[in-house]
């Protein structure tokens, strides 16, 4: 049967103590227990059901990552305080002193600062490559590689990782395949295709309100167990646990991710295509240009489309301060980081969300300061937002 992520959401029910739709938030940090062998049974992880101690779990937490895991297909989740507090115990728990990672070079810029210039005090050595590249991949790795990392489609240059073609690689060497799926919630299923691990920045498309920070590891449950551990879980140990009103919060906005990742998606599409008509270099998985497009359609979840991001060219950094700021003014957007809000989010990541990345090794990536990174909104009216938008091109000189 066809992977339905939505509907695995929707199958899941829950109801709160008094019979309310939603479950009950747990406002504890603590929990009793009615004999102090529980207690004990509970700290060795022979305790089903029993709570301990928030950091380790509570029960809003566990209902927001069994959502999560339905959606991602995974035996088990858990949810954490951000993104960075997903991905570097993830990272942390698979490697240690000695071990190297392969890694996309094409990723996050905090994600790339940990493997560049954080781990390497732990002894954990990376190799950044073009992750489109399977042959630079395999050359990559090491006696000592225990990870390959990548994102399905990467921040900012959009550039969409073949899964399964990683994923064969990962067993051919015996190493685990994590990755970011941040880009493209229901869109891509990551683990369907032999991702070990898939994590989220749930701060962006999955909350969708940009009110909150928010994380999830996505995997088996021996894996997510590892990461819990009281003796040797970075995830316990590293303490970047979620509090549970928010993880409530992060529930209830999860039940509308459907409609709004297609409303994304239909809008960044429109837009997309007639950016490149009017002939701006614009980078859209959904566009035919696009080099992996095909790749993307092979993996894809049709009816979520091909997600909110995409990335215009405006040859000069002074061009795309211009632009954002003029798009700000008449309200089209916020020049703000980050993705996923009911409005149209803009930065150029060159000098901001990829400003960890040393100048040359962006030239060589292909990430130029005139880049411009959308986040394209929920908008009602997107031939208007289109029209406005081009308007503004044209007044600074970028069309
Ligand atoms: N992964 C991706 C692809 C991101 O874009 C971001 C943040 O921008 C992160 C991870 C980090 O998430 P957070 O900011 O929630 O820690």
């Amino acid at each position: 049967m066809k992977f339905k992520p939505a509907d695995n959401i929707q199958d899941l029910q829950y109801f709160g103590e008094f019979g309310g739709v939603n479950p009950s938030i747990s406002d504890s940090s603590t929990y009793t227990f009615l004999s102090a062998k529980t207690m004990l049974d509970t700290f060795e992880g022979n305790s089903d059901g029993c709570y301990l101690y928030s950091r380790h779990t509570s029960p809003s937490n566990l209902y927001l990552g069994e959502a999560l895991a339905a959606m991602e297909g995974t035996e088990s989740a858990n949810v954490a305080g951000s993104g960075m507090g997903a991905i570097t115990p993830t990272i942390l728990q698979i490697c240690g002193n000695g071990d190297h990672v392969v890694s996309s070079r094409t990723i996050y810029g905090g994600t790339y600062a940990f493997l560049k210039n954080f781990t390497p005090r732990m002894g954990i050595k990376t190799s950044f490559v073009d992750i489109t590249k399977l042959d630079v991949v395999e050359a990559a790795i090491t006696k000592n590689t225990k990870m390959i990392y990548c994102e399905s489609v990467s921040n900012p240059l959009l550039e969409v990782a073949d899964i399964k073609a990683l994923s064969a690689l990962a067993k051919k060497y015996n190493l685990k395949l994590v990755v970011d799926n941040t880009f493209s919630p229901l869109s891509i299923s990551p683990a369907q295709f032999g991702a070990d691990v898939v994590i989220h920045s749930l701060t962006k498309f999955i909350n969708g309100s940009s009110d909150t920070m928010g994380g999830v590891v996505c995997a088996s449950t021996d894996f997510i167990n590892s990461q819990k551990s009281v003796i040797d879980g970075a995830s316990m140990l590293l303490g970047s646990s979620m509090d549970s009103l928010r993880s409530s919060s992060i529930l209830k906005n999860m039940r509308t991710l459907h409609i709004r990742v297609k409303q994304h998606s239909d809008n960044a599409s429109y837009l997309a295509s007639k950016f490149e008509k009017d002939g701006l270099k614009t980078v859209y998985p959904g566009l035919e240009s696009h080099p992996s497009h095909n790749l993307f359609k092979s993996m894809m979840n049709a009816e979520y489309g091909f997600g909110g991001m995409l990335t215009i060219e405006t040859g000069s950094l002074e061009k795309a301060n211009a632009l954002m700021e003029l798009m700000q003014e008449k309200n089209l957007g916020y020049l703000a980081v980050s993705l996923g809000f009911y409005k149209t989010l803009f930065s150029a990541p060159g000098t901001s969300t990829s400003s960890e990345i040393p100048e040359e090794e962006q030239v060589e990536m292909g990430l130029s300061n005139g880049l411009i990174r959308f986040s394209i909104g929920l908008d009602n009216d997107i031939e208007r937002t289109y029209k406005m938008m081009k308007d503004c091109m044209k007044q600074v000189g970028v069309l």
